[in-house]
């Protein structure tokens, strides 16, 4: 039986900066396909595989859902294009009734155009030049509107002759950009329910980096919702981080003994550190390389230079700060277009604002700070903490 062409549509990815890693180039793009194909699951059997920076995913079966794949690789690191093409016979005037049907209003709205051959079957009897000729010919004869201009064209138009069909597409939709996750390396991510780490987490890992997500609660001071704030954040994220496993750890103690034993200027700063310290443990098991945070200069008191220093000095592990020197309505801006800004401003609250200091030290010096930190067993509330936690994973 013949195939249904019509039915049969593919999508194809175009991958961005791997293809300047040179070398490395094969397992970065192995680590994409292998992200592609895991974000494919839900939608449908694929087969994936990849020739000249492109990834081609064609569906096996017709009852593939092609929208949400389409959706979902858009949400996909590595990637700076995604095209949906349409399947036709191969055979060089099913591919012009396929070019003219399927990119009908983008050959009535543009200019100029051109047409552009790959050929991967060579058994296919015409060179790539010559369907390219013959395409843009008849296009151009069936739309009387639209000028062939090879140099500098509105349009072009795709037709690829590969072994199951040929396929034409156009116009490709942007993708999410930056690296394949965990193409380099895994980190820490201290997520809270602001709405500035869930950006910080997106943003280290679109450089390819696979997260490990931490968030620190203080049950009964912030409430269980407070918690399931960060779960949904957790879960959004997934869709640009794939697999992600939060551990949550309760600061509550920690957080007690701190009011109890050290000066009120200092809660903030001396929580902080805890916080660095049970991360950088927490990345130890975990094999990664750096903690990741939401901190802004400036943009609250424990946030001044002096005030990161401190929080810094416990630990030997880098810290990024991805939004560090951006204005907050940047940073919005991100978090809106990621999703999670309507769930980073529900009204729960965060452990930091639990024991709040009315006059905070906004220029700190370290040797005050450990001073006043001399007075809590650090390793044993950093211990008990640590082994108190619980971890939810999220699957996509
Ligand atoms: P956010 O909007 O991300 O909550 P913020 O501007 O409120 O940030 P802080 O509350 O001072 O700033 O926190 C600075 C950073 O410390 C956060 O971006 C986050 O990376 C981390 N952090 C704060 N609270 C928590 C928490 N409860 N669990 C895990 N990380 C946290
Ligand atoms: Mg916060």
């Amino acid at each position: 039986m013949a195939a249904d062409y019509s039915k049969l549509d593919m999508i194809m990815l175009k991958q961005g900066e791997i293809v300047l890693k040179g070398q490395n180039r094969r397992s970065f793009e192995n680590k994409l396909i292998s992200n592609v194909r895991r974000r494919l699951k839900d939608f449908g059997e694929f087969d994936v595989y990849s020739t000249q920076s492109t990834v081609y995913i064609e569906p096996k079966t017709e009852n593939c859902d092609m929208d949400g794949a389409l959706d979902a690789m858009q949400h996909v690191f590595g990637v700076v294009g995604v095209t949906r093409a349409l399947a036709c016979e191969k055979d060089r005037d099913a591919i012009f009734e396929a070019a003219r049907n399927y990119l009908r209003d983008e050959l009535l709205s543009a200019k100029s155009f051109k047409v552009e051959t790959k050929r991967a079957d060579k058994t296919f009897p015409m060179s790539s030049i010559e369907i390219s000729k013959y395409i843009g010919g008849l296009l151009s004869d069936e739309f009387a509107d639209i000028e062939v201009d090879v140099h500098d064209p509105e349009l072009t138009v795709h037709v690829e002759v590969r072994e199951k069909a040929a396929y034409v597409h156009a116009n490709p939709l942007p993708g999410a950009g930056g690296m394949p996750v965990g193409s380099n390396g895994s980190a820490v991510t201290l997520l809270s329910g602001g709405i500035d780490s869930p950006v910080s987490s997106y943003m280290i890992a679109r450089r390819g980096i696979h997260l490990v997500p931490v968030h620190f609660f203080s049950f009964p001071y912030t409430s269980e919702q407070a918690k399931q704030k960060v779960l949904e954040l957790t879960e959004k994220l997934t869709e640009y981080c794939g697999r992600l496993t939060i551990e949550i750890v309760p600061f509550t103690h920690i957080q007690e003994e701190i009011r109890d034993k050290c000066p009120e200027e200092y809660f903030t700063l001396i929580m902080r550190r805890f916080m660095m310290r049970i991360s950088e443990r927490i990345a130890e098991m975990n094999g990664c390389r750096a903690l990741v945070t939401g901190e802004n200069l400036g943009q609250v008191a424990s946030q001044t230079m002096e005030a990161l220093r401190v929080t810094e000095e416990c630990v030997s592990l880098p810290i990024l700060r991805p939004l560090i020197g951006m204005d907050k309505r940047d940073i919005i801006e991100i978090a809106r277009k990621i999703g999670t800004f309507e769930t980073s401003i529900l009204p729960y609250e965060d452990c930091c604002t639990v024991f709040t200091p009315r006059h905070p030290r906004t220029k700190p010096r370290i040797e005050d700070v450990l001073e006043v930190e001399s007075a809590l067993d650090v390793e044993t509330l950093v211990q008990e903490a640590l082994s108190s936690r619980e971890q939810v994973r999220f699957n996509i």
